[in-house]
């Protein structure tokens, strides 16, 4: 059973959010038995109606409950929606906005201890991968140092930095060797994510050791996000 996710990042209001939901809770009411997450905006969070296989999750947030904490938000509002999956580790959080591992590390310790379904990223830059399988992977593993890797409530995503948003995709050669390594010492679902869409997820997901996707520009219209789903829910 494939694992499909969508991150929003800045898009979508809360108008378009709750109708995508509920198109895509429709759909899945009748239709897949995919694990499917959809990540809206901190500002489109809501206690939506979701089937049991639907889980909406948050993009980020502060490790603390509540407080003074300019600009973030915590547990307390995310309870109110009932929130219980964050992605962490994004490279966008990482590069763009400038998360130490130090901060992703305790924002992961935090969650962990709450429970939460962390979706957790990992890729490497333009740069590292041409220097070659050996750095990209000790590249990958210092972005794995303070994460418990054993958490049973965790999901890892392979996203290098380079395909995420291009329309560049890894090739299913990169995917294979990344992915069978970080398989080998790690025991956990493994999303690939960088430019997958409707075109390439098949051949991506038939990949050994890929269990889905995490996907940003091809989920964002809702009818394509359900023939994402649909395309995928044999495999
Ligand atoms: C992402 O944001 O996690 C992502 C994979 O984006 P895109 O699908 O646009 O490359």
């Amino acid at each position: 059973m494939p694992i499909i996710a969508a991150n929003f990042k800045t898009n979508h209001t809360r108008a378009s959010t709750a109708k995508y939901i509920s198109l895509v809770n429709n759909y899945l009411k009748t239709n897949s038995t995919s694990e499917v997450y959809i990540f809206p905006t901190a500002t489109s969070l809501d206690e939506y109606e979701t089937v049991l296989n639907l889980s909406i999750g948050v993009q980020n947030a502060y490790p603390t409950k509540k407080g003074s904490f300019t600009g973030e938000i915590g547990t307390e509002q995310l309870d109110e929606f009932f929130i219980k999956t964050i992605l962490i580790g994004h490279s966008e959080r990482r590069h763009i906005l400038g998360e130490t591992q130090e901060a992703i590390a305790q924002k992961f310790q935090y969650f962990k201890e709450l429970g939460y379904k962390i979706i957790y990223c990992i890729g490497e830059p333009l740069e590292v991968k041409e220097q070659g399988l050996q750095s990209t992977l000790e590249y990958l593993w210092e972005q794995l140092v303070g994460i418990d890797t054993t958490y049973d409530k965790l999901i890892l995503a392979y996203e290098p930095v380079w395909a995420i948003g291009t329309g560049v995709t890894a090739t299913v050669e990169d995917i294979s060797n990344i992915h069978n390594a970080i398989k080998k010492e790690i025991n956990k679902p493994l999303l690939y994510g960088g430019s997958v869409n409707f075109g390439n997820i098949e051949k991506i997901c038939a990949i050994p050791n890929v269990d889905g996707a995490l996907i940003g520009t091809a989920s964002w219209v809702a009818e394509d996000f359900i023939k994402i789903i649909e395309t995928t829910k044999e495999l």
